[in-house]
């Protein structure tokens, strides 16, 4: 089962992308690094509710 998250940059706080993940396989918040196109670099992005 797939659930919907949302992942926000954490330095400039805009949700730039829309994923899914498995929870029961990642049960915890997952932080990702991706490029942000507000900050134009490589961020860290936290899931969101
Ligand atoms: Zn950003």
């Amino acid at each position: 089962m797939r659930t919907k998250i949302t992942l926000a940059c954490t330095e400039c706080k805009q949700r730039n992308y829309d994923i899914t993940k498995e929870k029961r396989k990642h049960p915890e918040r997952m932080e990702i690094k991706k490029y942000c196109r507000f900050c134009k670099r490589h961020t860290l992005h936290k899931e969101t509710k």
